[in-house]
């Protein structure tokens, strides 16, 4: 054949593969082998993450060993005196136990010579380790710290191990030697093994240059060898060192593999998990012939491509597809993301105009998922979500989509429909569907889920339109009674009115709006008033006093919180130091003020302006603070400072008893919704007692909030509550009030008072 004919049938191939990887990427999220790779995908990058674990566990016990070196021992002459010790005997030994992987773990000098080891017996005679390729390779490349050996068969055992060594440095940085620890692969095995479940499914871990190190089913076939023929794609995209799915022969069982390769993130390795194609094509249920055709057509095109020299384009063309799938699918429930779900929303869009079919948009959201994540952790986050998108997927036909649009997000096109009727019955099914608490983390989980549908045909001209009116519906579900709405003209838009807010919100800072209230609380050991909480308030021009559950979250959620907080932090010192009386004020801290200020600058900054000693501040949090190690930090300093820390609204959140342990609180504030039903509800009464109890024996103090009544009043000064704070003592007040109110306390207690007088006229 002439050149240009070969040319340009190669362009004519080429343009003809395009078109075919188009299909079957177009294709590629609904059949069955698409599912196939995302598992492959999933599987290895699971896998991936064990491996690392484990590597990374055991790189963490040579760390200690090595920390453990005294400095003067980092010396050339002293390394081997120290290695050879009976402590450091004992500290390899220990080393070696910490962890059922290690097999043993040995010190070799610079010189490559043995000088200490795990090993019960000693060392008898000089051995040299010269000849091992961990020695070789840590002594030549200064700049290599750690090295992963070709794996071994111990003869004496028959245990398949492996060895990772670390290199040690002198004071200078020079090199003096290495720590080796040997590992038995069979840990690795069992993990892979686990995982073994379709019958041609193959796992190995390879070394960054193909060397396997660890092979399920076939350990002891292919130990040592190297997984790719060379010039194969399996070597060319093992050498790329990222994530793929390729197809190749596999020269285990000669058979042709989906390979879906992952690098181990911190070890020059990775793991590659295949499927045959024979069992993977025998088990697809897609249309056949037309995926037959194109595969026909494929074929003619990869033959003659390969006939000019177009290797593997079968292996682009899937990749591609691959790519597609991994970019268009959420991983953790392998629903379709955001991307392909604005894409079917938008080709649903078209077709439903054309036929004249309706369809609805339902956008759902979990309620406080992010507390769930917070107080259980993200693992059960994660089994909650799969969950839930389980039990969404059952209540669909099939011609309906799920998709999952963010954390917790989830969208579905209900298509088609026949009218308002059957968009309802499917939310009942669904919420129906989460009245049944979900398990996560060994734990029954009640998750709410809140539903804002709208309809293509009446609540949007254009995707973008349907969108918006499913989520104004789906901010007025969230607080509707129902957990759900259907969009109609009339909802307001809160998210604009809460941007309007937003704004107003800054001019009212610029313009010192705000104005923080006194509510006094009382000490009920000595029936004196103890001190007061600072609460901020909103004098608006037009709308009057507004209460700050009204715009503290929206002055959180546009970080404006942290100006107002620290505005509020100076006057209520300023405030406190203007008594009569040293009494103590408390401070209510939002963890957006965590989030974007150095809390200890602005509380140091407050008390330094104001004068206040720090033993009269109290600082409240509630569980929304994340305890991070630097908001632990920080809590520390300002209790270093000699101010308080209060845990506000105990009882309210996911997690109080362990949030309670992860720091040494002065008092606990008991959430007014047990006060207010202490009398009637017998639970409330007992989380009461065990609150204080549990605040006495870890020596913290206990203020009651909400405290109406004097039955309620009475009840907690019998279960021993250090403190009450509500309106039978005082409503919150402003500035001068407060001044009055103190000044007032401060003339009682000078004139002899009646035991029997109510706490609101002693304090
Ligand atoms: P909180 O810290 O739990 O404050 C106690 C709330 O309970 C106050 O509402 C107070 O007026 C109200 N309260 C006090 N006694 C009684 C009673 O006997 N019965 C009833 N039903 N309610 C009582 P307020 O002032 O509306 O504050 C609500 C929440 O807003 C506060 O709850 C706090 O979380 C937040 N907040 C208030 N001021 C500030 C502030 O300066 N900074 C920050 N970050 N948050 C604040
Ligand atoms: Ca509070
Ligand atoms: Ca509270």
């Amino acid at each position: 054949m002439p050149d240009t004919v070969l040319i340009s049938l190669g362009l004519l191939t080429a343009l003809a593969a395009l078109i075919g990887a188009g299909v079957l990427v177009v294709r590629g999220h609904t059949d069955d082998f698409a599912r196939a790779e995302g598992d492959l995908a999933n599987l290895a990058l699971a896998l991936q993450e064990r491996t690392d674990g484990l590597f990374k566990s055991i790189e963490g016990v040579l760390h200690d060993v090595v920390g453990r070196i005294p400095q003067a021992c980092l010396r050339a002459g002293e390394f081997d005196g120290f290695a050879a010790s009976q402590a450091t005997k004992a500290v390899l030994v220990g080393a070696s136990c910490s962890l059922p992987a290690i097999i043993r773990i040995d010190l070799v000098n610079a010189r490559g010579r043995l000088v200490g080891t795990s090993n019960p017996r000693a060392i008898d005679g000089p051995i040299y380790l010269t000849g091992t390729s961990a020695y070789q390779a840590l002594s030549a490349d200064p700049s290599l710290a750690l090295y992963l050996s070709e794996p071994m068969r111990i003869r004496a055992t028959g245990r398949r191990v492996l060895s990772l060594a670390q290199s040690i440095k002198d004071t200078e940085g020079n090199f003096l030697g290495l720590i080796v620890s040997t590992i038995d692969l069979a840990h690795f095995e069992t993990l892979y093994k686990d995982h073994l479940k379709a019958r041609s499914l193959a796992i190995t871990l390879y070394r960054r240059d193909g060397i396997i190190l660890a092979h399920g089913p076939n350990p002891e076939r292919v130990l040592g060898r190297r997984i790719w023929k060379p010039d194969t794609p399996l070597q060319r995209m093992i050498a790329k060192n990222s994530p793929t799915l390729i197809r190749d022969v596999s020269w285990i069982d000669r058979q042709e593999r989906l390979v879906a390769l992952h690098p181990l993130a911190g070890y020059p390795g990775g793991i590659a998990v295949s499927r045959t194609i024979a069992e993977l094509m025998a088990g697809r249920r897609f249309e056949a012939r037309l995926i037959g055709f194109i595969a026909y057509l494929m074929d003619v095109v990869i033959d003659t491509a390969s006939l000019l020299g177009l290797k593997h384009v079968r292996t682009g063309i899937l990749r591609a597809a691959s790519e597609s799938y991994l970019s268009r699918h959420d991983i953790l429930t392998r629903l379709p993301n955001r991307m392909l779900f604005l894409e079917e929303l938008k080709r649903t869009f078209v077709v439903s105009q054309r036929s004249g079919r309706d369809f609805a948009l339902h956008l759902l959201d979990l309620n406080r998922f992010k507390d769930i994540n917070d107080g259980y952790g993200h693992a059960a986050g994660d089994e909650l979500i799969q969950t839930v998108a389980r039990r969404l997927r059952e209540r669909l036909r099939k011609s309906d989509l799920l998709a999952r649009i963010g954390g917790d997000e989830f969208a579905i096109i209900q298509r088609p429909i026949r009218g308002r009727q059957q968009v309802r019955d499917l939310v009942t099914a669904v919420q129906d569907a989460m009245k049944i608490p979900c398990t996560a983390g060994g734990t029954e989980i009640d998750v709410g889920l809140s539903i804002g549908a709208a309809l293509a045909s009446s609540d949007g001209k254009t995707p973008t339109e349907l969108m918006r009116a499913a989520d104004v519906a789906l901010h007025a579900a969230k607080s509707d009674p129902g957990g759900y709405r259907l969009y109609d003209v009339n909802i307001k838009d809160t998210r604009a009115e809460r941007r309007a807010l937003e704004g107003a919100l800054k001019s009212a800072l610029d313009n010192t709006e705000f104005e923080l209230f006194y509510q006094p609380i009382l000490d009920l050991g000595t029936n004196q008033m103890w001190g007061c909480e600072a609460l901020v308030r909103w004098k608006h021009p037009t709308k009057g006093m507004v209460p700050p559950l009204q715009f503290i979250p929206a002055a959180e959620e546009s970080g404006l919180i942290a100006s107002i907080g620290d505005w509020i932090l100076e006057e209520a010192c300023a405030t406190a130091m203007s008594w009569e009386r040293p009494l103590k004020v408390a401070v209510n801290l939002s963890p957006v003020q965590f989030q974007r200020r150095d809390v200890f600058a602005s509380v140091k900054k407050a008390l330094d302006a104001s004068g206040l000693p720090a033993r009269r501040l109290v600082l409240e949090i509630t569980e929304s603070v994340k305890l991070t190690e630097e908001a632990t930090a920080t809590l520390k300093r300002l209790k270093g400072l000699g101010a308080s820390i209060a845990l506000d609204d105990f009882g309210t959140g996911y997690a109080s008893m362990s949030y309670l342990r992860s720091f040494p609180f002065d008092k606990i504030k008991i959430d007014q919704s047990f006060v207010r039903g202490m009398m009637e509800s017998s639970d409330s009464r007992a989380i009461i007692k065990a609150t204080i109890g549990l605040a006495n024996d870890l020596k913290m103090s206990t203020t009651a909030e909400g405290v109406e009544t004097e039955e309620q009043l009475k009840a907690l000064r019998l279960a021993g509550a250090s403190q009450a704070q509500g309106y039978l003592i005082a409503k919150p007040m402003d500035r001068e009030a407060i001044a009055a109110f103190i000044g007032d306390g401060q003339r009682a207690q000078q004139t002899p008072q009646d035991e029997s007088v109510p706490a609101r006229a002693v304090a």
